[in-house]
């Protein structure tokens, strides 16, 4: 029996490969990089672990959790959470702590703020505005000064598109349903739910960071008879009628090899999969495809003496730094920094390949990262002992107003293929967590296996009940 092709051993195609295994379908994943995990993957530098970025495990699914504790028993830690903003060089709680954050601001900006979000209710009451874009639905739920304090930079630094931009869209997938009012009620009175109560103050997390998990769950799909070819990048699908018959792909010496199967999933980026495919589509495919953006990421990972701040990770809305986030993966796990004396960090800059960010040299990048904690006060630049850089292109799919279109046009051509299916965050271009992606692979995988689960409504239908304080945790969760 031909196998069933993978593409990318990321979360997705990781759990489709165990799943499959674990029924005995044979499997073979392809990744491009020399290890499994893809943006939930842990680097190993000497003694020392950074991933990419805060990866916290968070999920409302039991299955997926289930799948979590199964895998790494007691290698699964429960961690204290503590994540601030940075903003006017003071720090606030996030999620948000009513009388921190009014002390902080200061009474006339926190009169401003209501007064802000009384008229905007006035105003959307009598003549009530669409809701377009990222910035109308802040606005109308929060009021306009509020969106400017704490949602415009920060959006803005990540996406790299101003808000009226993004589509409202991907706000009411992250934030729906919370308001100012909503906001203020919830951290007044605290939810009585205990989960939503739990997920505020602790989330799991693997001993030895995230890629833990998904090295341990590549290591079950081995087990099983999976086989993994590792520094293979796929430029290609070979097609014929309604079904792909294999994909190329090119080895580190840049030599072409072929590889045929009976089903292929692929969770690497979705417009360079339809780009990659011979016969090429349609001329207004291939333009939708590149009409698809990504943002990338840029981690300048830092070894620095002692343990720099308490938090899990800094949100950093500052306007005088470009960097937006700093994650510390002591205070996740002890064990991923080499001694007690030494903590690992991860400065991140998020940005479109070949702009003025992306273009830096990796030794500017550390100095930029080194000058912009020290301005801000967190780290002196003689306690790097060790710093790398870490680059991610096509990390996150812009959600800009009109890709649905794009996307729209994307999906209606893959669905003429009847052994091939997308996973995952890139795969499906949506905004994916690592519960959704697993949860996307596993459903391609059991479609395989005789079901016939739609995984484009993995998003809408996980079962979030995305409430109160869980809810801000999930807007904020890049
Ligand atoms: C900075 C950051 C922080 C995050 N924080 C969290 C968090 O706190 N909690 C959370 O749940 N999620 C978080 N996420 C999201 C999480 O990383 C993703 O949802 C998850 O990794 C997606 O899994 P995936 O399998 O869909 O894709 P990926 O992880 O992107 O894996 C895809 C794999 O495919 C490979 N690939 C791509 N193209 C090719 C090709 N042509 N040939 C061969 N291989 C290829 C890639 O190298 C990669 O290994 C974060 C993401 C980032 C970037």
């Amino acid at each position: 029996m031909e196998p069933v092709i993978i593409i990318g051993a990321g979360p997705s195609g990781l759990a489709a490969a165990y799943e499959l295994s674990k029924n005995n379908v044979p499997v073979v994943v392809i990744e491009r990089l020399s290890q499994v995990g893809g943006l939930s993957r842990t680097i190993h530098r000497n003694k020392t672990r950074f991933d990419v970025g805060p990866h916290r495990f968070f999920t409302q699914n039991r299955e997926i959790h289930q799948l979590w504790v199964d895998i790494l028993k007691d290698d699964l830690l429960s961690v204290p959470r503590l994540t601030r903003i940075f903003y006017n060089n003071k720090f606030f709680y996030y999620p948000l702590v009513p009388m921190n954050a009014l002390f902080g601001i200061g009474p006339i900006a926190a009169v401003g703020i209501v007064s802000s979000y009384l008229s905007t209710q006035i105003q959307q009451k009598f003549s009530p505005q669409k809701t377009v874009s990222f910035e109308d639905w802040v606005v109308a739920q929060f009021g306009r000064r509020l969106f400017e304090i704490f949602f415009k930079t920060y959006t803005e630094k990540v996406w790299g598109i101003p808000c009226t931009q993004i589509g409202a869209d991907w706000a009411g997938q992250r934030i729906k349903g919370l308001s100012l009012w909503t906001a203020v009620m919830n951290s007044v009175f605290k939810p009585k739910s205990g989960i939503i109560k739990t997920l505020v103050e602790e989330f799991v997390f693997p001993r030895l960071g995230a890629g833990m998990f998904y090295e341990l769950m590549g290591k079950h799909a081995e087990q099983n008879g999976g086989k993994f070819l590792l520094n293979k990048n796929v430029t290609g699908f070979r097609h014929e009628g309604s079904k792909v018959r294999s994909v190329l792909m090119q080895n580190e010496e840049g030599k072409t090899e072929e590889i045929e199967g009976s089903a292929f999933l692929f969770s690497s980026p979705l417009s360079d999969g339809v780009i990659g495919f011979d016969p090429a589509p349609p001329a207004e495919i291939i333009e939708a495809a590149r009409r698809l953006r990504y943002r990338s990421h840029i981690g300048v990972d830092l070894e620095v003496e002692g343990n720099p701040f308490p938090d899990n990770w800094i949100y950093v809305h500052a306007k005088e730094v470009n960097l937006a986030r700093v994650a510390n993966y002591r205070n996740f796990s002890k064990e991923m920094a080499s001694n007690d004396s030494k903590t690992p960090i991860t400065v991140e800059y998020f940005t479109f390949k070949g702009d003025h960010i992306w273009n830096r040299q990796d030794e500017e990048l550390i100095e930029l990262a080194k000058e912009e904690l020290l301005k801000m006060n967190i780290l002196q630049p003689e306690q790097v002992v060790d710093s790398f850089i870490v680059r991610n292109e096509k990390a996150y799919p812009v959600i800009e107003i009109g890709y649905e279109k794009n996307l729209e046009a994307l999906k209606q051509y893959i669905a003429r293929f009847d052994n091939l299916q997308p996973i995952g965050r890139s795969g499906m271009f949506k905004y994916n967590n690592m519960d959704h992606a697993i949860m996307t692979g596993l459903l391609a995988a059991r479609n395989i296996l005789g079901n016939s689960y739609d995984v484009w409504s993995v998003n809408i239908d996980a079962d979030y009940h995305e409430a109160g304080d869980a809810l801000q945790e999930r807007q904020t969760q890049l």
